[in-house]
C-alpha cells in the first residue's frame, strides 16, 4: 500500500478517537479521581512500574484511602503500605521507598512536593519516566514520558528511528510538537495496548494505517 505522508495532528486526533472505549491509564484515571498532587502521582508512578495498569490503579487506590500526602503516609508502618500495596510487582521494595520519599518531603520541602525533576529522580526507584509522567499529569508541565508502549508505536509509525525507550524520548524531544507531549503517553498507553499491541497488532482496523510505515511488523490482524 502507498503510504501517505505521517500527520501528527491527524493521527493525535483519531488516535484520541480510537482510545475512547478503553479505560485511562491508571495514572490519568487517578488524577481524574482527585489524586492530583505531585506526590500522589508519583506514588501513583512507582506502583505501576513493572504491573498491570488494572492492578496498580486498585493499589493506589487502596493506598490513598490510608494515606494520600508526605505527613500522612509517615504515619503509616511500612508493613501496612506493604499489605495496601501488595498485588504491585516488587511491593517489599517499594513500601520503604514510598515511606523513605515520604520522610525526605517532610524534611527537606516542607511537607510539598516541588514540580522539579531533578528532585523527583534524587529518589530512590523513581527515574524518568515516572518523574516526567508524574509532573507532566500533576504540573501540567511539558515533559515526555516514554514506556514500552510509547517507544514501540512511534517507532512502528517510523515517527522516529530509536533502540531504546530514552532514544525514543529524546527523538521525540526533537520532533513532537510540545502540545503533545503529556498527550502522548495518555493516548499510545491504550492505544499500545488495545490497537497497536505488542504480538499481533490491529492494523486492519486502526486508523492511521494509511500514514504508518509498520516498521518490524511482520503479522498482524
Ligand atoms: S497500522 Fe499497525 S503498526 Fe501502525 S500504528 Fe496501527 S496498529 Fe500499529
Amino acid at each position: 500500500m502507498q503510504k501517505q505522508p505521517f500527520d501528527i495532528d491527524q493521527a493525535i486526533t483519531r488516535i484520541e478517537e480510537a482510545v475512547k472505549p478503553y479505560p485511562k491509564a491508571a495514572m490519568f484515571e487517578l488524577f481524574d479521581e482527585g489524586f492530583t498532587t505531585p506526590f500522589e502521582q508519583l506514588v501513583a508512578c512507582i506502583l505501576s512500574i513493572r504491573t498491570y495498569d488494572e492492578v496498580s490503579l486498585v493499589c493506589a487506590q487502596r493506598l490513598f484511602a490510608l494515606a494520600r500526602t508526605p505527613q500522612a503516609m509517615v504515619q503509616l508502618p511500612i508493613a501496612q503500605i506493604d499489605a495496601a500495596i501488595g498485588q504491585s510487582t516488587f511491593h517489599e521494595r517499594k513500601a520503604p521507598q514510598i515511606q523513605a520519599i515520604a520522610q525526605r518531603i517532610l524534611a527537606e520541602f516542607d511537607g510539598e512536593l516541588p514540580c522539579d525533576p531533578a528532585v523527583l529522580i534524587s529518589f530512590q526507584g523513581v527515574g524518568p519516566k515516572c518523574a516526567h509522567l508524574a509532573l507532566g499529569i500533576a504540573c501540567g508541565e511539558a515533559y515526555i514520558s516514554v514506556d514500552i508502549h510509547v517507544h514501540r508505536v512511534t517507532n512502528r509509525w517510523g515517527y522516529v528511528q530509536a533502540k531504546t525507550p530514552e532514544q525514543t524520548m529524546a527523538a521525540l524531544e526533537e520532533k513532537l510538537p510540545q502540545g503533545y507531549w503529556i498527550d502522548i503517553n495518555r493516548l499510545l498507553a491504550p492505544f499500545g495496548k488495545h490497537i497497536c499491541t505488542g504480538k499481533l497488532p490491529k492494523c486492519s482496523a486502526c486508523p492511521v494505517l494509511a500514514m504508518c510505515q509498520q516498521v518490524g511488523v511482520k503479522a498482524h490482524w
